[in-house]
C-alpha cells in the first residue's frame, strides 16, 4: 500500500485499472454526450452530388466572358432546378437554367451567377451583369466529406455536430460506449436521509446527492446508497454489495484517522486489497483506494467541499476513461489573482476559485470560504487554483494555474 503520495501518482494508479465497460447501440438523437464506440467511415460523400450553394442561374462560364454592368449578356432559361428536384436534361451554349441553394448542377454548367448579378426581363430570358470563371460557386460532390473519409472516430465526445455528421450519413443508430454503474455510499453516524426528520446533532446527507450529480456529470450512472452508520462490519458488508451490483464504488467519511473512521478497515474486511491512502492534496487528503477483482473502492473525505474537489481531481477522469473517452484531462489556464489569498500553503492546495475573462486574460478570486466541511464556496467556483506545497501567500497580480471546472461562470 502507499501512503502519502501526490495526486498524479494517485490517479495513476486508478487509472491502471480502469477499462472501457463495452457497447450499447442507441438512437443517435440520445447519443448527445455519450462516447463513440466505431470509427465512422463516410459511405457516399457529402454532399452526396454536384450542387449550388446560392439561388441564381447555372451557366456555362464561357458564355459570361463578354458580361459586364454596362453590357450584359442574355441567356435563354431552359429550366428550373429546384431543392430535392433532379435537372430535367443539359443546358448547351447560350442557356442557362434557373436552380435554387441545394439543388443539383444540370450537365453542361459549370459556373452559378448569384441572383443579384443578374435581371429576368421575360420568361425565359435574363441578363447576366458579371463574368464567371468555370467552378465559381460550385459545389462538388464529396467537397466537404469525400467518400470513404474516417469522419468520425472511437472514444470522441457525441457533439451536436457529431449527431449532424451521423444524421447526413444517413445513420439512425450508433455505437457508444457503455455507462459504468457508479456507487455512492455515506458513511457517518450523524447522517440522516432528505426524507427522514433532522434531530439536532444530525445533518441531512448532503454528500450522496452531490457526488451522484458528479457521477453524472462525468458520464456515469449513480446508484445511491441509504446511508450508514460507523461500524466497520456493517460498511463492509456494504461495500461488497455495492461491489456487486456495480463497476466501481465511491464513498464518502470515515477516512481519516478518527476513532470512528473505520473505512479503511473496512475495506480489510471486504476482502479487496488497499492500494492507497493519503494524497498529497489539501482539501480532502485522507483518501483511501481499495480493489477488489479489478473493481474500485474510492473513500473520500466526508467534508463536503473536500469530496467534490477530490472528485473532480481523482474520480471524474476514471469515469470519463471507463466511457471510453479519449481526452479525460481538465484544462487549465495561467490566470492573475484580483484578490489576495492570505495563508500560506504547507501542502499542495486546490483553491475554489471563480475565474474569468477580462481584458484580454483570465483572472481569479477566491470563491469564498476555503475550510473543507464549507460547501457555499462551491457555488461560485468554476475553477480550481493548484497552489504548490510550500508557496504562498498569494497576492494582487500574481500568476496562478487555475484548473478549469466548468466554462459556466468564464465571461
Ligand atoms: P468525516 O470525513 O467522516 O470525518 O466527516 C467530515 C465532516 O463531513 C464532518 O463534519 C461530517 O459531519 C461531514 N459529513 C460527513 N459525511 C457527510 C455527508 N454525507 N453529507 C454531509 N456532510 C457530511
Ligand atoms: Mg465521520
Amino acid at each position: 500500500m502507499y501512503k502519502d503520495i501526490p495526486l498524479e501518482e494517485a490517479l495513476a494508479i486508478l487509472m491502471e485499472y480502469t477499462r472501457p465497460l463495452g457497447f450499447d447501440e442507441i438512437d443517435i438523437i440520445e447519443a448527445l454526450g455519450r462516447v463513440l464506440y466505431e470509427d465512422i467511415y463516410a459511405g457516399f460523400p457529402l454532399p452526396p452530388f454536384d450542387r449550388s450553394p446560392l439561388d441564381g442561374y447555372a451557366v456555362r462560364a464561357e458564355d459570361t466572358s463578354a458580361a459586364s454592368r454596362d453590357h450584359p449578356v442574355l441567356l435563354q432559361v431552359n429550366q428550373t432546378i429546384y431543392a430535392g428536384d433532379l435537372p430535367a436534361g443539359p443546358i448547351a451554349p447560350g442557356e442557362a437554367a434557373a436552380i435554387a441553394t441545394g439543388a443539383p448542377f444540370p450537365p453542361g454548367a459549370n459556373a452559378v451567377i448569384k441572383i443579384e448579378d443578374t435581371k429576368l426581363v421575360a420568361e425565359d430570358q435574363v441578363l447576366i451583369y458579371s463574368q464567371l470563371k468555370p467552378g465559381d460557386n460550385y459545389i462538388n460532390k464529396g467537397d466537404d466529406v469525400p467518400e470513404g473519409e474516417r469522419i468520425l472516430t472511437r472514444g470522441m465526445l457525441i457533439t451536436p455536430a457529431v449527431i449532424g455528421l451521423l444524421a447526413s450519413l444517413g445513420r439512425k443508430t450508433v455505437k457508444v460506449f457503455k455507462k459504468p454503474k457508479v456507487a455512492a455510499l455515506s458513511i457517518g453516524d450523524e447522517l440522516v436521509g432528505i426524507d427522514e426528520p433532522r434531530p439536532d446533532g444530525k445533518i441531512y446527507n448532503s454528500n450522496i446527492y452531490a457526488i451522484s450529480a458528479q457521477i453524472t456529470e462525468a458520464g456515469g450512472i449513480p446508484v445511491p446508497y441509504r446511508d450508514t452508520v460507523d461500524d466497520q462490519n456493517q460498511i463492509a458488508n456494504l461495500l461488497n454489495t455495492c461491489l456487486q451490483e456495480n463497476d466501481m464504488v465511491i464513498t464518502t467519511g470515515g477516512v481519516s484517522v478518527g476513532k470512528r473512521d473505520y473505512v479503511k478497515e473496512a475495506i480489510n474486511i471486504s476482502g479487496a486489497n488497499t492500494l492507497f491512502w493519503k494524497v498529497n492534496i489539501k482539501p480532502g487528503t485522507p483518501i483511501v483506494c481499495g480493489e477488489k477483482n479489478g473493481r474500485l473502492i474510492v473513500g473520500l473525505s466526508g467534508n463536503p467541499s473536500a469530496a467534490m474537489i477530490t472528485f473532480y481531481m481523482l474520480i471524474r477522469p476514471v469515469i470519463q476513461k471507463i466511457t471510453g473517452l479519449q481526452q479525460v484531462h481538465l484544462p487549465n489556464v495561467t490566470a492573475i489573482m484580483d484578490e489576495p489569498f492570505k495563508k500560506k500553503s504547507k501542502q499542495r492546495r486546490m483553491l475554489r476559485a471563480k475565474v474569468y475573462w477580462k481584458n484580454g486574460c483570465y483572472h481569479a478570486v477566491p470563491s469564498g470560504m476555503q475550510s473543507p466541511g464549507a460547501l457555499k464556496s462551491m457555488l461560485q467556483c468554476n475553477a480550481l487554483i493548484d497552489i504548490p506545497g510550500g508557496k504562498g501567500p498569494l497576492s494582487i497580480g500574481e500568476e496562478v494555474k487555475a484548473i478549469l471546472l466548468s466554462t459556466n461562470y468564464v465571461l
